[in-house]
């Protein structure tokens, strides 16, 4: 393990496949108000690997309006930096790496389970509890254990693609981190979560392992998100333990929602950032309203 850096080293890491909304920028905001206190710095990371999502106009918009709203990065595909490429597509060899000491050392497999199984794996999972009080979770199912092989068994395979890879978690395990927002957390491996996918048959790396590379090789001592990621930190923290990283510090941003409970994720539309600009909000507005929503 590397000694940790000395500055704070924080990170906005969104996915060009939509616009910005408020309670993108509220998390956003937290993010770079938490690099700034800490005279740190801040890098914008492009997860754009969905590449049946992600979309270059997206990539755009998205710098523009996070700068449109006050918010500056050090290091981003903008700016360049020494930890760069900054755009997830172009990090490949770095994840393609993580995936071949994961496999020789027996903590992935194969699986050849059904497409439907594996829908959330590329895209972050964004948890989200409902006005119903349903959890509506963009998560992976709880993995059956099919393909599941004996303990300690090492795939054979030169190349990850063709087929998916899991990562295999310990059932029972107990997943507990400090969270600087949420306080103490405590997750269960085998009933929060179980076997999940690290890598896809089309030979795209799944966002918890592109993740976990990235936050490492950047040298991120703080991860800001939203709170409907805890989930996956759990997962990322077993992720950090295999490949023999040191995991940063975790700060989980409570979710914005309306009146009627609902994540405001889902409303993109008409609290797009861009909306807002257009009907004449100034930025020092547009923050004022996450103190209000
Ligand atoms: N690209 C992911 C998202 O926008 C990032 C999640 C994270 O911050 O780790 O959901």
């Amino acid at each position: 393990m590397t000694a940790p850096p000395k500055e704070y080293r924080g990170r906005l890491a969104p996915s060009p496949t939509g616009l910005l909304h408020l309670g993108h920028a509220r998390t956003f905001w937290s993010a770079y108000e938490r690099a700034r206190d800490a005279d740190g710095v801040l890098i914008l990371r492009d997860e754009d690997l969905d590449t049946q999502r992600a979309r270059a106009d997206c990539a755009a918009a998205m710098t523009e309006d996070l700068r449109w709203l006050g918010i500056s990065w050090q290091e981003g595909p903008d700016v360049g930096g020494v930890f760069g490429p900054y755009r997830q597509s172009e990090r490949y060899g770095l994840y393609r790496d993580a995936w071949e000491r994961l496999r020789a050392g027996g903590r992935i497999y194969p699986c050849s389970c059904s497409r439907r199984e594996l829908a959330a794996s590329v895209s972050a999972p964004h948890e989200d509890e409902g006005a119903r009080g349903g959890v509506q979770d963009d998560d992976e199912p709880i993995y059956t254990g099919r393909c599941r092989p004996a303990a300690g068994a090492v795939a054979k395979a030169r190349e990850p693609a063709g087929v998916n890879w899991r990562f295999r978690v310990s059932d029972g395990e107990q997943i507990r981190f400090k969270d600087s927002g949420a306080g103490d957390e405590s997750y269960v491996a085998g009933r929060d979560f179980g076997d999940f996918v690290v890598w896809r048959r089309d030979d795209v790396p799944a966002y918890q392992l592109a993740c976990v590379v990235d936050d490492a090789a950047m040298r991120i001592t703080e991860v800001v998100r939203g709170a409907d990621l805890l989930k996956s930190t759990a997962r990322q923290i077993l992720l950090y333990r295999a490949l023999g990283l040191m995991p940063p510090g975790w700060h989980h941003c409570p979710l914005l929602r309306d009146r009627t409970g609902q994540r405001l994720a889902k409303r993109t539309d008409a609290l797009s950032l861009r909306a807002l600009r257009e009907r004449g909000l100034t930025p020092p507005e547009v923050r004022a309203m996450w103190q209000r929503e």
